[in-house]
């Protein structure tokens, strides 16, 4: 095998797309495929015609139109073959959003005349580079094919589209296809229809035709989402295996303790209440997902299951051993509860409504965070809680006087230790895993059951492949009389209503959230008309400008934890009024008071993160606005984008927003694939449930006849590897 040379720049600029090895580099997948068939040459364009041409752009300048005074930018398009003139009629900016000489993609009509022809209002695509044009000696033999298939790359500084095709044909000259192993099994391959590997790597790098690019395309999504799913399907064996606390909770036992709510539970709480208890009454620890929309009452559902733990008996002797609870049994050495929040502010919130839900009782309940530890009741005052040490807090968890414990990550500390942990909640924390599980109950050989609850809709396919080791129960009711939340999509032109309606929202003692799309880094738009606006140049213009009277603090994510704790400290404590920040506000803080959010940027964000950003004002009696505003304008490509924001005042549910979004768009970038640890392919085959759920059926076969996957070693590696990112950091 010949080696394949890539010089110390080239190594540099791969590094930065992650690319070390070999495989790295026929791993990353082009994106999509350019068909440059279809591309004219402009020399061969002839008036009337609707053209598509690749080129560059120079002369770009504005003026008025001699006659009418209308504005019109113009420029020219040049190929190689020749050079014509564009215009844009009534889009001056179209000009500025252009730069003399860049690489673009036009499309537009020829008008004019035959001497003077030009390409009347293109859509523009700027260009990294032109595409290797249709003479490239590799594109030459395509047999009976009429397409041109030009690869496309996620590119970097330094690497094009073009020097990776060259440099894939220069590996597969070089022999690296002749003695691959393809880690599918041969019969999945089959009954799924999949090429081999090489045949795939080949086709999805150089397809002579889009039957086979899509053909590699779904090997690879399968192959990704397979990997996931065997992850899963082990994990589920490994929970399967091991034993939990096994207790009965009878329905009047609970009853005492829902009567209290000041409401009544919806069914879907009922039901999910009643899941839970059930798994309570097997040995088998209960893996669960409680999936509901932001306010849809799942702390109730938390609390009630807590209190059937924390009234619950340890196993005298033997092992397993079936206990029944009843009021009589609240004492100490009950079985524990431990509760975690994915920040502090969270976690001081959950503390404060478990109070709420058990101050009749005498169940003690426990605070731990990076800064601190609280109990409740005091000792000297017992409707209130106190302060404590971490050390004499432990002490009390360690000898299971505390049975429920609320905290952080610090509950993950070395240093806490439970007497009988029975039951573990967590909190918007996708990659809570079985070691963390396992970690939490330290010596005990029993795992806790665990509920993992979370308020981010997503589709059935990415949770049936991301939470594929869990029972997912769905919230999918919200408790009666809310007043629904009203959404309003507000092109810029209508700001000003929109500042004088929260104007007053102030003035009546309201707070609002500003949401931007970034924090103050380059505008990835800068060289477009459409500028993104910052977190921090945005509060100074709100200052300034609209808002002379308020107090206005930011919130991002390149704060430290502490600056951010201190910001939401003092948002909950009304010591601000508005909030301007990026999208970390997305996840659990619950400030009631504020009932106002405009969203920036509306069209940079998916529909399931809008309803998201939306739910943080949905927490109270108030009636809760949401201004959704999009810096596109309502014509052309800005129309579409007023489609899918409207679904936004249509959609029933955050669940059937997810859907929307993943038809909609699906791309990984946008919808945030990598928060789940999936590519932009792993995401297209999210798109399709057939292959999910043969992808899942597949992986559970595997695991069932191969628990440690020792006959497939190139599995196991590749899992290995995906444990490093699936996991909690
Ligand atoms: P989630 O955690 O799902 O966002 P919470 O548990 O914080 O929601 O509940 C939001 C609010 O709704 C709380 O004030 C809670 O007391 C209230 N609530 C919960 N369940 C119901 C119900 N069935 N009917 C009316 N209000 C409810
Ligand atoms: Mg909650």
């Amino acid at each position: 095998m010949t080696q394949v040379r890539i010089d110390a720049t080239h190594q540099k600029a791969l590094g930065r797309l992650g690319i070390e090895t070999v495989s790295d580099l026929l791993y990353h997948l082009p994106t999509r495929y350019e068909d440059v068939s279809a591309v004219q040459s402009v020399g061969s364009l002839t008036v009337g015609e609707d053209a598509s041409v690749y080129g560059v752009v120079g002369g770009l300048k504005t003026r008025k139109a001699w006659k009418s005074r209308k504005p019109i930018a113009e420029g020219w398009v040049e190929d190689g073959t020749a050079r014509m003139k564009i215009m844009w009629f009534n889009q001056p900016y179209m000009a500025k959003m252009l730069t003399d000489g860049a690489y673009v993609k036009l499309a537009g009509k020829v008008s004019g005349s035959a001497e003077k022809p030009y390409l009347a209002n293109p859509e523009i695509e700027t260009l990294k580079n032109l595409p290797i044009d249709r003479h490239d000696s590799i594109f030459r033999d395509t047999g009976d094919s009429t397409e041109t298939l030009y690869p496309v790359y996620r590119e970097t500084k330094g690497v094009t589209s073009k020097w990776f095709f060259h440099t894939v044909q220069k590996c597969f000259a070089s022999g690296v296809l002749d003695n691959l192993i393809d880690p599918i099994p041969k019969n999945i391959r089959k009954t799924y229809n999949l090429p081999d590997l090489s045949t795939a790597l080949i086709w999805i790098h150089t397809p002579k035709k889009t039957e086979h690019a899509e053909s590699a395309r779904k090997r690879f999504a399968f192959e990704e989402v397979f990997y996931i799913q065997l992850k899963k399907a082990q994990e589920r064996a490994e929970v399967s295996a091991a034993t939990s606390y096994r207790f009965n909770t009878d329905s009047e036992h609970i009853r005492t303790f829902v009567d209290r709510f000041p409401f009544t539970l919806t069914s879907a709480q009922q039901n999910a209440i009643k899941d839970i208890l059930t798994d309570f009454g097997t040995t088998r620890p209960m893996s669960r997902l409680l999936e509901g929309d932001v306010g849809s009452g799942k702390t109730a559902v938390a609390a009630t299951t807590a209190y059937a733990v924390a009234t619950s008996r340890p196993p005298e002797g033997t092992k397993g051993n079936e206990h029944s609870t009843s009021a009589k049994n609240i004492a100490f050495g009950n079985l524990q509860v431990a509760y975690m929040a994915p920040t502090e502010i969270l976690a001081k919130q959950h503390f404060e409504s478990f109070i709420e839900y058990f101050k009749h009782l005498p169940i003690q309940i426990g605070l731990i965070t990076g800064s601190g530890c609280m109990k409740f009741p005091s000792k000297v005052s017992p409707d209130k809680p106190t302060k404590l040490s971490k050390a004499q807090l432990l002490r009390w968890v360690k000898n299971g006087e505390i049975p429920i414990l609320i905290g952080t990550h610090a509950l993950m500390y070395k240093s806490v230790e439970f007497k009988h942990l029975a039951y573990v909640i967590i909190d918007e924390q996708h990659r809570f895993g079985t070691s963390q599980r396992r970690a939490l109950a330290k010596k005990d050989v029993r795992l806790p059951h665990l509920l993992s609850m979370t308020a981010t809709p997503i589709p059935r396919t990415l949770a049936l492949t991301v939470y594929g080791d869990l029972d997912i129960t769905l919230l999918d009711e919200m408790p009666r009389g809310r007043k629904p939340i009203i959404t309003k999509i507000v092109v810029p032109t209508k700001t000003k209503e929109v500042y004088e309606h929260v104007r007053s929202e102030l003035a009546t003692g309201r707070q609002a959230y500003v949401i931007c799309p970034r924090i103050d880094e380059p505008d990835p738009e800068k060289e477009t008309a459409l500028r993104l606006k910052s977190v921090k140049a945005e509060a100074v213009r709100l200052k300034k400008d609209v808002f002379p009277d308020a107090h206005i603090a930011i919130l991002h994510s390149k704060m430290t934890p502490k600056e951010k704790e201190e910001v939401m400290q003092d948002f909950l404590d009304h010591r601000i009024d508005i909030l301007v920040a990026t999208s970390v506000v997305e996840v659990g803080v619950n400030v009631p008071n504020a009932t106002n959010i405009i969203i920036e940027g509306a069209e940079r964000f998916g529909l399931s993160q809008l309803h998201q950003l939306r739910g943080r004002v949905i927490r109270s009696e108030h009636q809760a606005y949401c201004f959704a505003v999009t810096s596109k304008d309502s014509q052309g490509r800005g129309g579409k984008t007023l489609e899918r924001l409207k679904a936004l005042t249509t959609a029933k549910n955050g669940f059937e927003l997810a859907e929307f979004d993943l038809a909609l768009r699906g791309s990984g970038e946008l919808y945030g694939g990598k928060q789940w640890g999936l590519t932009d392919l792993g995401m297209e085959a999210i798109k399709n449930i057939k292959m999910v759920e043969a992808a899942r059926k597949e992986a559970s076969a595997l695991v069932a006849t191969d628990p440690t996957l020792k006959k497939h070693p190139l599995i196991a590696t590749k899992i290995a590897a995906l444990g490093e990112t699936l996991h909690m950091e």
